[in-house]
């Protein structure tokens, strides 16, 4: 019998399970994933937005500036990269500035600090490559850019060490109540829990609507990106975007944490909640449009292109708390940006919900903080000849493109919540990040997966059952 079950790994319920790890309970997390950040939390912008964009009054808001204000003690303690670089939202037409003013005041009313209008000359001083007619931007210094994988990577492995179990490839089929609870049904057995946490992304909906008669709706809407190499990365040191309009935020140009430049998202909503894919469409308008208030984006530079989902709820809010009608089933809904950035404080929300509910004592043995492993790429080269001599792995590298060494791979491994994939190892530790895109380390790192999960190498897979790299005996690419 557990306390709670949090079903789905993403910042949602990674965030939730670390809050909750404060406290005395048994809690585990499903997710239908091979490992954490399987879902919208691994495609996205990795902006942790300022909070001037959100509804004045809407949850969204509060948890925006909440999160927003959390994120720099959360990286500190949790060890992930964070960078607050501000943001612009540039305006190119001059009958279009007041828009920006609008844009400021809704910011102030959300509790926003720092928010300023800049002129012409003041916003291209700052970022000289934006378009010769943008006229004036709102600047907002406390956006920031975060790595969206170390964040859920960071937060759900604190959450293990804290006590949270985690079950990987474990799905959700259905839930009923019981006399003093709920049963979750999964493909591997049921689960009986006092409370549940429905952290479930764009299938979070379903969920809902197996327990209380108010339906939820959730629609998948689509963001393609294109990623370009870290050589452009420095074309812009702040996020830009265009002035928001009905399709949200619009195309962003922005500097990732690890020295890329990403263009992106569109706005499309689709029927397929599994439609990642990208189109020849979507990734055009991210060119044009992109390039309408930034100038020279060499997209001859992209590396890779991806879409991710965000989970719209019909209100456009998010939707957190118990419905009336199912006691100790709380709802992490509608969860669409600026979901990453809230997820600290989505955590802390509805942790204290349920700590209230189920009357949890404090964790006396919580430990907040976590050291991520070594990042040989960015060491000082004293520092690198020391951890080399201590352990010659890290004297190996394995990708040449992000300059990641076996020694970080095996880290990678064997950390709490290890990685069991190439996915895995690419999103912990960067190997297959870079312009190659895995092209030369791939087989490297299979073989390292290989021999640390004592393995098969016909057994390494991309991510998870149903993407196996090789087949038979003699080992064929697939
Ligand atoms: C294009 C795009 C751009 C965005 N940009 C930003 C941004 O810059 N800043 C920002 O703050 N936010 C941004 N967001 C929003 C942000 O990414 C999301 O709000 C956030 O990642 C949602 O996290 P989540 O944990 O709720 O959902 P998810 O990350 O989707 O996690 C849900 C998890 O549940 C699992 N799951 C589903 N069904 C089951 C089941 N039956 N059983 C077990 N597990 C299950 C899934 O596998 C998944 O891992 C963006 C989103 C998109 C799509």
């Amino acid at each position: 019998m557990y306390d709670i079950v949090i079903i789905g790994a993403g910042v949602s319920g990674a965030a939730t399970a670390r809050e909750l790890s404060r406290f005395r309970a048994r809690i585990c997390v499903i997710e239908r994933g091979e490992d954490v950040c399987c879902g919208t939390s691994k495609a996205n912008s990795g902006i942790v937005h300022a909070g001037f964009d959100a509804p004045e009054g809407s949850l969204m808001a509060r948890l925006n500036v909440r999160g927003n204000q959390m994120m720099e003690v959360l990286s500190r303690e949790l060890d992930f990269p964070f960078r607050r670089n501000g943001a612009l939202v540039v305006c190119r037409d001059e009958q279009m500035l007041p828009a920006l003013e609008t844009l400021r005041q809704r910011g102030v009313q959300n509790g926003v600090t720092g928010l300023c209008i800049l002129n012409r000359e003041e916003v291209h001083s700052m970022e000289p490559a934006l378009a010769d007619d943008v006229c004036g931007a709102l600047f907002a210094p406390a956006s920031g850019i975060v790595c969206p994988f170390e964040l859920n990577i960071a937060m759900a492995e604190n959450a293990a060490v804290n006590g949270v179990e985690f079950h990987m490839n474990t799905e959700a089929e259905d839930i009923r109540r019981t006399e003093d609870g709920y049963e979750v049904l999964t493909n591997r057995g049921p689960l009986r829990t006092k409370c549940v946490v429905n952290a479930a992304g764009v299938y979070a909906d379903r969920f809902h609507n197996m327990v209380s008669e108010t339906p939820l709706h959730i629609t998948p809407r689509r963001g393609e990106y294109c990623l370009l190499d870290k050589t452009t990365g420095s074309l812009v040191s702040h996020t830009i975007f265009p002035l928001p309009d009905r399709d949200g935020k619009g195309i962003l140009v922005t500097p990732t944490v690890h020295g890329n430049l990403l263009t992106g998202p569109t706005a499309e909503d689709i029927p397929d909640k599994e439609g990642v894919c990208t189109t020849a469409e979507g990734l055009s308008r991210v060119m044009e449009r992109a390039a309408l208030h930034v100038k020279g984006i060499p997209f001859r530079e992209v590396i890779t292109s991806f879409a991710g989902l965000r989970a719209c709820e019909d209100g456009h809010d998010f939707v957190i708390g118990e419905p009336a009608d199912a006691p100790g089933f709380v709802d992490c809904a509608g969860i669409a940006s600026p979901g990453l950035s809230a997820s600290p404080a989505i955590g802390e929300m509805i942790s204290e919900l349920l700590r209230k509910r189920l009357n949890l004592e404090p964790n006396p043995e919580f430990i907040p903080y976590r050291k991520g492993s070594p990042r040989l790429s960015s060491l000082p080269f004293e520092e690198r000849n020391r951890l080399i001599r201590g352990n010659p792995a890290y004297g190996n590298i394995i990708c040449r493109c992000e300059e990641v060494s076996e020694g970080e791979i095996i880290d990678a491994i064997r950390r709490p919540l290890g990685a069991r994939s190439l996915d895995g190892v690419k999103r912990r530790v960067r190997a297959g990040m870079g312009r190659c895109q895995g092209g030369f380390c791939s087989p490297k790192v299979m073989e390292i997966l290989a021999r640390e999960l004592r393995t098969g190498m016909d057994e390494i897979t991309k991510a998870g059952p149903g993407s196996a790299v090789l087949k038979g005996r003699n080992m064929e690419w697939l």
